[in-house]
């Protein structure tokens, strides 16, 4: 790398966003010799912080209060990492490569990295903006909720994704009266098989949390103080039921941050579109983390990835390319979510037509679920079973054919399952050796 790619000619990267992908960035660029100068523009206050505790662990009677933080204060410092606090990043402007910030100055750049992560998919039906009813996206956020699970409390929960069914788990162990309402006919729909979400379902059961499947929420009514001091409400859906509820929470998703770069002209689709290095439409802006759209460098599909392996992971690949030098190998992606202290480990990215195999007995609570793409392991959920998810990374990232006979075998090793030969076509084979999979 040259001295005058390793400064940046004087100018800095500007990263937009301090979220776990922007501080990776700005970490990685120092960790790979950049010299110029590193500004983070953070919309928050205090400390950027870790996120998945916000949904567990925050939650829970007696926890502290306070997610740790991403970095001490002294790492920014010592690394020569400028973080200005409170400050959002309003427009850019190409020409001159500036981006104009929410206190009036105009900040130049040489690179500009856009971490602006994502933001709650808001609900749309009348009553929304009621009090009591929440999003949990923040540190703030989850604090409020946090204060307004008590013993005997109705909370009502709209979405069972991540943050619905996490969010019940915390509210049943605190004594709260839960209500899960989905659109879908089961939980995590998005991310996994019906097995796995039968799973989920009869262990959030068995700890006092109610199911309404199909559910399309219409309105939420109410309003009328309570001894609490917090407004009383009540969850409509379109069939005329009536919930009723004194919290009411929406885990229905996340919209990306791009309006930044959509008014910037920037490519955009439901995410701003980057390549494998993190670039976006403009060479000198790159994106990263949540917001970002891309292809898959394991099986060629647009995806918008929402985990901190992701985030993390194409930080480093941005803070490589600015620094002109080669990247990590794609990573498998990853995910776990923990629910009355059961995790789920998930490798990969499952596609509802793949095929399902299920390893081992669910009601034993170990157990695997397969999604094999063409014969090839694409992606894997495991239930108490480390062995299964460190090696289906392995192999995903191998393209291992696998054959579905023997993967039903629990007994057998996953990687004892590969197949060297040309995939069967045999459909009784296939038949007796896929588990019907219901998605
Ligand atoms: P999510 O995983 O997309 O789940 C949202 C669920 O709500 C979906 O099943 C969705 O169904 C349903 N839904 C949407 N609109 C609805 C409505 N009006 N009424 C009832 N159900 C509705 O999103 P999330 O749980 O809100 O999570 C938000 C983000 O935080 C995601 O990026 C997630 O990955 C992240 N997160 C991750 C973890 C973790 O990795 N452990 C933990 C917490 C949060 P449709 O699919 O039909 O829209």
């Amino acid at each position: 790398m040259s001295s005058a790619a390793a400064t940046g000619n004087g100018g800095p990267v500007v990263i937009v966003g301090a979220g776990h992908s922007g501080v990776a960035v700005a970490a990685g660029l120092r960790a790979r010799g950049w010299e110029g100068g590193v500004l983070l523009i953070d919309a928050g206050n205090g400390l950027p912080y870790e996120r998945p505790p916000l949904s567990k662990e925050l939650l829970k009677a007696g926890a502290v209060d306070e997610p740790a933080v991403l970095r001490k204060e002294r790492f920014y410092t010592d690394k020569g990492i400028d973080r200005l606090a409170g400050v959002t990043a309003e427009s850019i402007d190409r020409n001159r490569r500036t981006v104009l910030l929410s206190d009036g100055t105009r900040q130049p750049y040489h690179r500009l990295v856009i971490a602006t992560g994502s933001r709650a998919r808001p609900l749309t039906v009348p009553g929304a903006g009621l009090p009591g009813v929440r999003s949990l996206r923040t540190r703030d956020d989850a604090l409020e909720l946090k204060g307004l699970l008590v013993p005997g409390a109705r909370v009502a929960i709209i979405g069972a994704g991540y943050i619905g069914l996490e969010v019940a788990a915390a509210s049943a162990a605190k004594g709260c009266d839960v209500t899960v309402l989905e659109f879908q006919d089961r939980v995590m729909s998005r991310v996994t098989a019906a097995p796995v979400s039968r799973h989920f379902e009869q262990l959030h059961e068995r700890h006092g949390v109610r199911f309404v499947f199909g559910a399309a929420v219409t309105s939420i009514d109410g309003g009328q103080p309570t001894g609490g001091g917090q407004a009383a409400h009540s969850v409509t859906t379109a069939d005329g039921s009536v919930f009723p509820a004194d919290v009411v929470l929406a885990g229905i998703g996340i919209l990306p941050n791009q309006e930044l770069a959509a008014d910037a002209g920037l490519d955009c689709r439901d995410g701003i579109l980057v390549d494998g290095d993190g670039r976006t439409s403009d060479p000198a802006i790159y994106a990263s983390g949540d917001v970002t759209r891309f292809t898959s460098p394991i099986d060629g599909v647009s995806q918008r990835l929402e985990c901190i392996q992701n985030a993390l992971a194409q930080a480093d690949r941005v803070a490589a390319h600015i620094t002109g030098q080669a990247a990590a190998e794609p990573e498998v992606p990853w995910f776990w979510t923990v629910q009355h202290g059961v995790r789920l480990q998930t490798a990969g990215v499952r596609h509802p037509e793949d095929h399902v195999i299920v390893r081992g007995e669910p009601s034993g609570g170990k157990f695997s679920v397969v999604y094999l793409r063409g014969g090839r392991l694409a992606a894997v959920d495991t239930i108490a079973n480390l062995a299964d998810f460190r090696s289906a990374k392995r192999l995903i990232a191998q393209g291992a054919r696998i054959d579905p006979s023997r993967a039903a075998d629990p007994g057998l090793p996953l990687a004892g399952t590969i197949l060297t030969g040309p995939i069967s076509n045999n459909p009784d084979h296939a038949a007796a050796a896929l588990t019907a999979a219901q998605h």
